[in-house]
């Protein structure tokens, strides 16, 4: 299960420049795609080849300026405790505060595994900051630069040294006969309602899989034949009045049902569109990579004339993701559910397909002829092969020549060539290019 990092600190330490450079996507392509609302706060941390963490940024909460007065020491407070490991960020410039000095406080009394980041250490030395915190008396020290990225891919070592094991991910992929799915989205669209139709509609099997970690809660299911587990979300659980109440939309939850399932289902309020919030959880799966499908929800409540608007609002918002299926439904009536299913079959099938060289050399090979790169400043990009890399999702490496000068409208076109020659949907798409022979 995806662990959780919490960046905790007096403001201006440099927490928020911190944040962005250990959650940074990799993948700019996906990263700035227009429509895509990126929450400051939470974020997931994506080294290449390691294992993956959950950020959040506690700092930015509740208001910047507020200090750790009220709202923000609670809410603060609050991450720090749920936390697998605590990064206590400090200013290596101006050296310890007493604002450092009170937070330290309540951190020893969470008693969370922490490590002292001191930051703004550029142009510093180095030890001389560290010295200046020693009596703080942490065993656990790295001094980083957020701003000039220095000391960034030591930190990330050094959390995920502390972080515990993530085996669980390794153990559900074990069995490749049933999908996992999560039905993602924020508070109100319809999640428990639709979770509660199929587990009832279905007879299923219902059986609670326990969590290996914590509170996971995944449910495994049969529908017309076929095997489904759906990953905790916080619609899957029958709560207690009282839970229900104090539980509030948990993006961190929603962060590890993504990482886990394959299919992500996005639900939307039909009658709401697509606001921020909803962008920002689809945000999250397009980073992780998840094959996707967009449920619009509550359509029975809509006339004619509003699912018409609907219909316009829902095409221009959703532009982005025009590779993922969007179904119509009504978890209340139990309606488009089979259109639904067929959607997640579809999009898994796409996810999970296994490509041979052959076909992808070949598939390069048209797409470059037909359309070669432009010149760009008297240079021009060469592809010369390629070969399927992964599935889930589906990446390609490509090899060739001056590829820095492939644009971004070029990388669109080889994913859209690829997308129809190979008929994938509701899966991203992923280019590696290579430089070399
Ligand atoms: P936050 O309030 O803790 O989230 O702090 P910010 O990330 O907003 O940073 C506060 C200020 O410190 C900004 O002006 C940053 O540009 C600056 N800053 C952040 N990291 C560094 C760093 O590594 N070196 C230097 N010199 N400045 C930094
Ligand atoms: P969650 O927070 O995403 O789990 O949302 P809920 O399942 O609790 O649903 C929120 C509200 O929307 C409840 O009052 C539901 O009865 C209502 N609702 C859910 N699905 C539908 C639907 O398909 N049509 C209509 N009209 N209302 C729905």
């Amino acid at each position: 299960m995806l662990p959780l990092v919490a960046l905790v600190g007096r403001p201006n330490v440099g927490k928020s420049t911190l944040f962005n450079a250990l959650t940074r996507s990799r993948d700019a392509l996906v990263h700035d795609q227009p429509g895509v609302t990126r929450d400051r706060n939470y974020g997931v941390c994506r080294p290449e080849g390691k294992p993956a963490f959950a950020l959040v940024d506690t700092g930015g909460i509740a208001g910047e300026d507020e200090g750790l007065a009220g709202a923000t020491a609670r809410q603060a407070r609050a991450a720090a405790e749920e936390a697998d490991l605590v990064l206590f960020v400090v200013d290596g410039r101006e050296g310890a505060s007493a604002l450092d000095d009170d937070i330290l406080k309540w951190l020893r009394k969470s008693a969370r595994p922490t490590t002292l980041v001191i930051n703004k250490t550029d142009g510093l030395d180095v030890q001389a900051a560290i010295n200046d915190f020693a009596r703080y008396g942490f065993s656990d020290v790295v001094a980083v630069s957020s701003a000039h990225r220095q000391g960034i891919d030591t930190l990330i070592d050094h959390s995920l040294a502390k972080l515990p094991e993530t085996g669980a991910a390794t153990e559900l992929d074990a069995d490749p006969s049933r999908i996992r799915v999560a039905f993602i989205g924020r508070p109100n669209v319809g999640k428990s309602t639709l979770v509660n139709r199929l587990l009832g509609e279905e007879r299923m099997i219902a059986s609670d899989v326990p969590g290996t970690t914590r509170d996971a809660v995944s449910i495994d299911m049969e529908r017309d034949g076929r095997l489904y587990r759906l990953i905790d979300t916080a619609g899957l659980r029958r709560k207690s009045r009282v839970e229900e109440v104090v539980e509030k939309f948990s993006i961190v939850k929603t962060l590890r049902a993504i990482e886990e399932c394959q299919v992500a289902v996005i639900m939307l309020d039909a009658g709401e569109g697509v606001t921020d919030q909803d962008a920002s959880v689809l945000g999250y799966a397009l980073d992780a990579g998840r094959a996707l499908v967009v449920a619009i929800n509550k359509w029975d409540g809509l006339t004619d004339y509003q699912r018409q608007q609907a219909e316009a609002l829902l095409a221009r918002k959703l532009g982005f993701v025009d590779w993922a299926e969007a179904v119509r439904i009504s978890a209340k009536h139990g309606s488009g559910l089979r259109e639904l299913f067929k959607a997640i079959h579809r999009a898994h099938a796409s996810a999970t397909h296994e490509f041979s060289t052959s076909e992808v050399n070949k598939a390069l090979e048209i797409a470059y002829e037909t359309n070669p790169p432009p010149t760009v400043r008297g240079h021009v990009a060469k592809l010369r092969y390629a070969h399927p890399a992964q599935s889930n999702p589906p990446t390609f490496i490509v090899h060739g020549t001056r590829l820095r000068t492939l644009g971004d409208t070029y990388k669109r076109y080889l994913e859209n060539f690829f997308r129809k020659r190979f008929k994938l949907v509701g899966t991203p798409v992923r280019f590696v290019f290579k430089e070399g022979t």
